[in-house]
């Protein structure tokens, strides 16, 4: 296995290379046709030999790995991919996460057996953490930075819809408690790096204090690298199991729009909120409601959820970050903080059960400020920031 993660990072590494010099150059991108025939020169000369021992469909698929990386790469800097800006792909390490792709017929599973056969390298056993729903059209071998082994399997299936249940929900976010959710269930997060962070402090400055390529340095690293893949498992094990439960519970699920990447500028609160996982926690619900035929809906970051009375409607203004309960001034509902603001964020989500004195429905984006309180200009109400530091 170690012998393929070498040559797949060999091939990609040279093919990046070769376009990197071309660039250089002021010559075009090579085309993934020549990057093949490449390979296959590559393959013949006597320094680089060794690359035929591997099975050759993973090295092929090391190419197309690095034609993806370019494709995204162009597409975002012309601005026709969403999201983060991508960056041109960059030279893999060897002590980073190795992987190598097996496709079409380079693979062989056998039915009801704990072992997996793959080519030039023979059966391997497996753990299977599920059953595969279908026939897999890949299986990828990984290797993480603290020495896992993994198999993973690319299957096409059609996900059984949940039956439709009516019910829907509005979470707001938070750090104190990780979610607050409309029918006014708090959910703690674990914090895993909040936890571990004095260990792994420590094994920072231990690894820091290691001579450069020495072994013990070597040994530093993969504690080091245990621990942090311990510390995002925790957090990811706890993201999909509070997700999964919300998908399964409700039809309609409205979440509020974090400006998270503005949140992470600020020192002070990007490591606790990047130990929170808000981030995955929302692609989650997205990619969970997609399988399961669920609505999810995301909702303005100004709309000022913290401010308004769920029951009249009421807009009371800005509430310092130590109040934690309050009593609407108009109807005299006493509430709590988190929860008025995840109902706030559900009906906002246009799915309101919230109905005022009269019977009409509350709509949050009508109902303005009243009696001249704090002003409703988005440049006050930056609540959603200040919100978290409750
Ligand atoms: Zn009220």
């Amino acid at each position: 296995m170690s012998q393929l993660f070498g040559c797949c990072r060999v091939v990609f590494n040279d093919a990046l290379a070769y376009c990197q010099e071309q660039h250089r150059a002021g010559n075009k991108k090579p085309s993934s046709s020549e990057l093949s025939k490449r390979l296959t020169e590559l393959k013949k000369t006597e320094e680089k030999e060794w690359l035929t021992e591997v099975s050759s469909v993973p090295l092929q698929q090391s190419l197309r790995d690095l034609e993806q990386a370019y494709s995204n790469f162009f597409k975002s800097s012309k601005g026709q991919r969403k999201g983060k800006k991508v960056k041109p792909p960059r030279l893999k390490k060897r002590k980073s996460k190795q992987s190598a792709r097996f496709t079409d017929n380079s693979f062989k599973l056998y039915p009801n057996s704990d072992y997996i056969c793959l080519a030039k390298i023979g059966d391997i056993q497996v753990i299977w953490s599920r059953e595969l729903p279908a026939v897999p059209s890949s299986v990828t071998l990984i290797k993480d930075s603290a020495d896992r082994y993994f198999v993973s399997f690319v299957v096409e299936f059609n996900p059984q819809q949940l039956p439709k249940n009516g019910q829907s929900v509005g979470i707001d976010l938070g750090i104190t408690d990780f979610a607050t959710l409309s029918n006014g269930e708090k959910i703690k997060s674990p914090k895993p790096l909040k936890k571990q962070l004095k260990r792994l402090r420590k094994l920072q400055r231990n690894l820091s204090r290691k001579q450069k390529g020495s072994k013990r340095r070597e040994v530093a690293r993969k504690k080091l690298a245990k621990l942090h893949a311990k510390i995002s498992d925790t957090r990811n094990d706890f993201l999909h199991k509070l997700s999964t439960q919300i998908i399964r519970e409700n039809q309609t699920i409205v979440l509020e729009d974090l400006n998270v990447s503005g949140m992470m500028k600020n020192r002070k609160l990007s490591r606790a909120i990047s130990d929170l996982g808000w981030r995955s926690f929302r692609t989650m619900l997205e990619a969970k409601s997609v399988m399961y035929g669920r609505d999810f809906q995301v909702i303005d970051r100004w709309i000022p959820t913290s401010q308004t009375c769920s029951c009249c409607g009421f807009h009371s203004g800005k509430k310092e970050l130590n109040i934690r309960e309050w009593i609407c001034l108009n109807c005299g509902t006493s509430h709590d903080r988190d929860v008025n603001a995840a109902i706030n964020i559900k009906v906002a989500g246009g799915h309101s059960e919230t109905l005022n004195g009269r019977g009409e429905k509350v709509s949050l984006s009508v109902k303005k400020a009243h009696l001249g309180e704090a002003s409703t200009h988005p440049a006050f109400e930056q609540l959603s920031i200040f919100d978290l530091l409750k």
